[in-house]
């Protein structure tokens, strides 16, 4: 392969899934199984240092195993995002790829969990899947969270709970999307829901694992992200990232109002697509994006290629901590504004993607 630079990339390799969250309507836009990204087309991906496989819920592709296969042939590393519903599965694919990295999104403890994800059992059933991974050696386990008004509360015991079992804890907040089907998605009481983020980034902060110590930076973030504010760092996506949904669009993320599309896949070869004039233009579109979203899958290259700010955050941190200080989200201009009443509560609406006058899109396959 001529593209000798290693990419990361996200999969979506279906629309489909069986959990209702309430943040998220894209279970009532699935894609069908046969218009869904094909071995064949998998094959063309570039090589990538870091693969995340999602959906949709990933694991009602019957042939995951076989997805995974081709995958390691391409990737160093590869993540697997679930709701953690067909634990046979999840254990049978652990077995096999026991390099695997599996990530569960629990919403809460349990009474929160199973009403945010609309599954019945599913925070038992996502739980007792982590433990079994953990017990059978799998070291890259973790949970995931979507931090909002319900479940914020929650956020500082689910760490501690993933901290006792060993496992990472991701966090997202609320964003809207065509990839969510979703453009209603806001946080109501931003100074509750920020204050348990600055708990967090506290425990992160006082850990003594340098990779918490970046999570309570990408943490720190998100309670900027959800005040409707610029971005802490560029957003570089479509550089050497990529997303690719189950119809075999490639695009720069999953955060735009609108699907973006850079080429085809099913039609194009990678190099032909990613050197495209229309690449281009969604390289273009990037540089001049307002929607400021904080996901981990736009912020952790962004982490890595201007290490230098989070670095001395992260410094300047860890500096608190041996003098008994702790991290305040006040350290944040517009925390204190908010606080002030310089900065309103309908001015971060009008900041956020939330957007009461429009129909959400949905991105769906429009070459069928
Ligand atoms: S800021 Fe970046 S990741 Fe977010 S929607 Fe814009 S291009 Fe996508």
């Amino acid at each position: 392969m001529s593209n000798e630079k290693k990419l990361n990339g996200t999969i979506i390799v279906t629309y489909r899934c069986n959990a209702h969250c309430t943040m998220c309507n894209r279970y009532k836009a699935p894609s069908k199984p046969e218009e869904e990204l094909s071995i064949e087309t998998i094959k063309k991906l570039p090589p990538m240092y870091f693969t995340n496989i999602t959906g949709g819920e990933p694991f009602l592709r019957e042939d995951l195993e076989e997805i995974v296969e081709v995958l390691q042939t391409k990737s160093e590393r590869i993540v697997i995002s679930t709701n953690g519903f067909f634990m046979d599965r999840i254990i049978r694919l652990a077995r096999r790829f026991p390099n695997i990295g599996i990530r569960i999104s629990i919403e809460g403890m349990e009474e929160t969990n199973n009403e945010i994800r609309g599954l019945e059992d599913g925070f038992r059933r996502g739980y007792e899947t982590l433990k079994q991974l953990r017990a059978m050696g799998l070291k890259d386990v973790g949970f995931g969270m979507t931090v909002q008004d319900r479940n914020a509360p929650d956020l500082v015991s689910l760490y501690k709970l993933s901290d006792e079992l060993g496992m990472e804890f991701a966090t997202a907040s609320l964003h809207n999307s065509f990839y969510f089907v979703e453009n209603k998605n806001v946080i109501h009481d931003r100074p509750m829901v920020a204050g348990h983020f600055e708990d967090l980034v506290n425990e992160l902060l006082n850990s003594n694992s340098p990779k918490k110590w970046f999570r309570a930076y990408f943490n720190h973030g998100l309670i900027n992200y959800i005040y409707g504010q610029k971005r802490l760092l560029p957003c570089d996506m479509a550089f050497d990232t990529f997303f690719i949904d189950p119809y075999g669009d490639v695009m720069p993320c999953n955060g735009t109002k609108e699907k973006k599309v850079m080429g085809n896949l099913n039609r194009q070869s990678w190099e032909e697509l990613w050197h495209s004039e229309q690449a281009e233009e969604v390289r273009n579109f990037v540089r001049h994006c307002d929607r400021n979203c904080w996901m981990i899958g736009s912020v952790s290259p962004a982490m890595h290629k201007y290490i230098i700010k989070p670095g001395l955050w992260v410094l300047a941190h860890k500096a608190k901590v041996w003098t008994k200080k702790k991290y305040s989200m006040y350290e944040l201009k517009c925390c204190r504004d908010y606080r002030d009443g310089k900065l309103t509560k309908e001015m971060c609406d009008q900041l956020s993607t939330c957007d009461l006058t429009t129909v959400a899109q949905d991105g769906r396959n429009t070459q069928a």
